[in-house]
This record gives C-alpha cells, sequence and structure tokens, in this order.
C-alpha cells in the first residue's frame, strides 16, 4: 500500500465513475423462507410477535430489534394496511423490478407493528397520500419471492384522493 501511495504522490488523481452490476444470491434463512413460503402457497402475509414486546415484525424475522429476543410466535396479518411513506423512482435500472416510474412505499398492514417495503400500483404517483389505505395484489402465478406480491394499490378511489 505505501508503494503506491509513493508513486501517487505528484500526480492528479484519477476517478472513475462507473456502476458495477454485481448478479448475487443469498438464503432467505429459516423464518424468512417460511414468510416466502406462505406468500407462495395461502397468499398469506405472516410475521412474527416477540414475546417480551408484543411487537409483531413484518416481514417475519427470528430476532427482535429491540430486546433481541427468539421470536417464534407465527401470527397472520391482514393484506390491508396504512401507507407509512413513498417514494417515486424514474431512473431505470437493472436491478428495478419494473420499468419507471416506480412508486415505492412503506406500508403497516393492519396487525402489524412495522413497515413492509414494496411497489405501489394501480396509483398515479400524484394521488399518493401518507395515510391512505391499500392492500397487497398477488400474483397470480408465485414462486415464493417478494414479489408475489405484485404491488400494493389503493383501497379505494376515495382513499387516493
Ligand atoms: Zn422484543
Amino acid at each position: 500500500m505505501a508503494a503506491v501511495t509513493e508513486k501517487l504522490e505528484g500526480m492528479d488523481v484519477w476517478l472513475y465513475h462507473g456502476r458495477i452490476y454485481i448478479p448475487n444470491t443469498y438464503t432467505a434463512g429459516a423464518v424468512g423462507s417460511q414468510f416466502l413460503i406462505a406468500l407462495r402457497d395461502k397468499k398469506k402475509i405472516m410475521g412474527t410477535r416477540c414475546p417480551t414486546c408484543n411487537r409483531v415484525y413484518v416481514p417475519a424475522r427470528s430476532v427482535c430489534k429491540d430486546c433481541f429476543g427468539g421470536l417464534d410466535e407465527w401470527v397472520e396479518v391482514s393484506d390491508k394496511g396504512t401507507l407509512l411513506t413513498y417514494t417515486v423512482c424514474h431512473e431505470p435500472s437493472r436491478v428495478q423490478p419494473v420499468r419507471p416510474p416506480i412508486a415505492y412505499g412503506i406500508v403497516q398492514l393492519d396487525g402489524a407493528d412495522t413497515g413492509i417495503v414494496h411497489m405501489l400500483g394501480e396509483v398515479e404517483p400524484e394521488q399518493l397520500r401518507i395515510g391512505m389505505r391499500v392492500q397487497a395484489v398477488f400474483k397470480e402465478k408465485r414462486d415464493a419471492s417478494i414479489l408475489d406480491i405484485k404491488y400494493f394499490r389503493p383501497l379505494s378511489a376515495a382513499c387516493a384522493a
């Protein structure tokens, strides 16, 4: 390292601004796998409840982030919830699941104490409002992916106004 630094002294340092596309695969783990399988097989959104804090995590996780206790009580939550916040992405990218513009939101499902990040659909970006009620729309053909939920759509036109 020192040799490289010595060679750079007195030289202009060139920066290359690029993007690196890195395909990757990782395990969803035991809890994440159960969560995804419930989406695929039952169109159910499952969370885990902390026996100490009583907090329900969705997506399900194995450890409570507050008390670090193990979470092994499964809870089915509603497919309906409240939009906590959102953003709209206009930048095309290979990592985006669909073509932009894409509205992403954090939805707190009824029965959950945390928010799930997902896409918002059947709504124009300018119609989005914090606090609007939304519902999960499942794909017809599911493969145990978070994208088995196609997106969350507004529950009614009145909510989108
Ligand atoms: Zn806890």
